[in-house]
């Protein structure tokens, strides 16, 4: 089964968020579509998605149940409201917010022992791509994010930070190579059978050409999902 993906980073309205999903017409076919809207947004995404197959996550949680941790989303109660999603290690959180890998580690961890499934990302700068280090950068971040972590429930999307809001794609042969990459190791390191995303730049129109790559299970989108058009034609790819 394919998953659609789309994190809508921090934009849109619990108003426009419903107006969103008012507006969304998705093929009457088998995959996984999952909707990451701000924090603020989730109740209004839950309430306008009841009944149907989508299901909403979000963007960011803390590693702890509740405390003094100011600003910070709690995946408990954001488990009790419904979202049996969380994005983790976004490329966003790790520069912007200086995330870093044991962070991170950690609140995969917690999210999976509260039930929760996480979308793990991943993914190398260009700098990094150039001086030939992808897949190191990639191993690293796979090794010290996943350890100690179950391999039940886990999706893993690889976006190349050079990709990301950037209008610059990954080739479908860029992407194939580096993900089946990321496959392997995944295999080898008893995580078999995680899907892959792809995320960095993904519209409609080079959509159909990468979800035909053999290591591509699904897309996670930013900028072409906050449009139901442009999102209900990627999901159809
Ligand atoms: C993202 O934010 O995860 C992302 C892939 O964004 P975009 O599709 O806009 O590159």
């Amino acid at each position: 089964m394919k998953i659609f993906a789309a994190n809508w980073k921090m934009y849109k309205s619990p108003q426009e968020t419903r107006e969103f999903f008012a507006q969304l017409l998705l093929p009457a076919q088998s995959q996984l579509v999952l909707v990451f809207p701000p924090a603020l947004c989730v109740e209004s995404a839950i309430e306008s998605t009841k009944g149907t197959q989508i299901k909403i996550g979000v963007q960011n949680i803390s590693s702890k149940s509740e405390g003094a941790l100011t600003g910070e989303n709690s995946a408990s109660v954001a488990m009790s409201m419904g979202c049996e999603y969380a994005l983790v290690g976004h490329s966003e959180r790790r520069s912007l917010f200086a995330e870093s890998d044991s962070v991170l580690n950690q609140k995969v961890k917690f999210a999976q022992d509260i039930g929760m499934r996480c979308v793990f990302c991943i993914g190398e700068t260009l700098e990094q791509r150039k001086s030939g280090q992808t897949f190191e950068v990639l191993k690293n971040q796979l090794q010290l994010g996943l350890k100690d972590v179950k391999s039940e429930k886990l999706i893993i999307a690889y976006e190349p930070v050079w990709a990301i809001g950037t209008g610059l794609t990954a080739t479908p042969q860029q992407a194939q190579e580096t993900q089946s990459q990321v496959v392997t190791w995944l295999n080898e390191n008893g995580f078999s059978g995680a899907p892959v995303l792809y995320g960095g730049s993904v519209k409609p129109d080079n959509a159909k050409e990468l979800i035909q790559q053999k290591s591509i299970s699904g897309f996670l989108i930013g900028g072409a999902s906050l449009n139901p058009e442009s999102f209900a034609q990627i999901c159809q790819s």
